[in-house]
């Protein structure tokens, strides 16, 4: 048998082990409904608040101001919508970058249909927003920027900082998807003055089902889910206690070894880019996330390259993982500027802080010699089907 390597991680990270002892006690020990009064659900409210204060600490933010969601893709749709809708009395114009996640796009798609008006920011054939672009964009009626702060296909990092600064000039409330950053982008709210940021606990070893909204003290956002009071009457619904320790605790672990983690992933990265040659190309640029490679592998179909890599015990994708189902080429990869062929052949690889320098060499050996193979095959179906026109 071979040993599986898996280089997947921007779908989703292996839980650590240390998170889930943590989580354990929360299931059948301390189970009490933290909104309860009594004793059990005192003791399930301490964990809850506690999880909110290193959560907030690791954003540089304060506990107040984080609101417990289901993942990434539930606060992606309450950021946009919920700030949109809460704050159209400024206008109903929004500015979006045209690589974000389909949790952002969808939510836009919904905001159009009711009446928004969307400007989609143009990218490099790097996967990089201007600031021009966003000081074109933006107008009196414009009420909200979203920008991911990294791109989960490419991994490039967006400047947010700045952004969010042309942003605020024009009294422009600002989101972030930091979903892809946490962990591995040092976060810090304040710094990057943003006011509304999303993290999802499965990207950065913690369980999944579970993530955070962070929103400024003072911005106003519709409610999400009408029943309780939890979240300050905002997201009803009992808490998942051990989800949220869960998450706390690998926010924890990940901010504190970050500078760590970063080192890790670059050294695999710089060794992993040793394939490219005339027939591999990069997409993506210099300023990006670590462990998040994109490569297109001219003549080769990513299809086939990811069949043939799953044989051998490789795994990768080819892009979003929320997308793989559909037959849709990537929209990251076409905002970058490439063709539906060399999107089609491009594959995605993440590395997560488990993976080895062995793996890696051992990973870029398969691929050359797959690469080699099905480039091969591609040129042969060619030659036959220019044969068969010929009959
Ligand atoms: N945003 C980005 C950038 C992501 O990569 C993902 C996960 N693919 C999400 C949002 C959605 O997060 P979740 O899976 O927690 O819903």
């Amino acid at each position: 048998m071979k040993e599986r390597i898996y280089l997947d991680h921007a779908a989703t990270t292996p839980t650590d082990e240390a998170v889930l002892r943590e989580m354990i006690p929360y299931f059948s020990e301390v189970y009490g409904n933290a909104s309860s009064t009594h004793r059990a659900g005192r003791d399930a409210v301490a964990a809850v608040d506690r999880a909110r204060e290193s959560i907030a600490r690791a954003l540089h933010a304060s506990p107040s101001e984080i609101y417990f969601t289901s993942g990434g893709t539930e606060s992606d749709n309450w950021a946009v919508r919920g700030l949109a809708e809460a704050n159209s009395e400024k206008g109903r114009h929004i500015v979006a970058s045209s690589i974000e996640h389909p949790a952002v796009l969808g939510a836009l798609k919904k905001l159009e249909k009711a009446g928004y008006e969307i400007t989609y920011l143009p990218v490099n054939d790097q996967g990089y927003v201007s600031l021009e672009s966003v000081r074109q964009a933006l107008r009196e009626d414009t009420v909200l920027l979203t920008v991911m702060t990294v791109n989960n296909e490419v991994g490039s990092i967006q400047p947010i900082r700045e952004i969010a600064s042309i942003a605020h000039e024009k009294g422009v409330i600002v989101h972030t998807d930091a979903v892809q950053a946490a962990g591995v982008v040092p976060l810090d709210v304040r710094e990057m003055g943003v006011d509304a940021l999303s993290i999802s606990a499965h990207k950065f070893y913690g369980p999944k089902g579970i993530g955070a909204l962070y929103l400024r003290k003072g911005r106003k956002i519709a409610p999400l889910l009408i029943g309780g009071e939890q979240e300050r009457n905002l997201r009803g619904g009992t808490y998942n206690t051990p989800a949220i320790v869960g998450m706390g605790a690998a926010l924890e672990r990940a901010v504190f070894s970050i500078t760590e983690v970063r080192r890790h992933l670059s050294s695999l990265k710089e060794r992993f880019l040793t394939l490219t040659d005339d027939y591999v190309r990069l997409n993506g640029g210099e300023y990006s996330h670590p462990g998040i490679v994109n490569l297109l592998f001219y003549g080769v179909r990513n299809d086939e390259l990811l069949s043939a890599l799953d044989r051998e015990g490789i795994e990768a994708s080819a892009g979003s993982a929320c997308s793989s189902g559909s037959t849709e080429p990537s929209h990251v990869l076409a905002a970058m500027g490439r063709g539906e062929g060399e999107i089609k052949s491009s594959v995605r690889f993440s590395f997560g802080k488990g993976n080895t320098l062995e793996e890696i060499d051992r990973a870029v050996d398969v691929i050359k010699a797959l690469t080699a193979r099905l480039r091969k095959d591609a040129d042969l179906f060619k030659i036959n089907e220019s044969k068969k026109k010929n009959l």
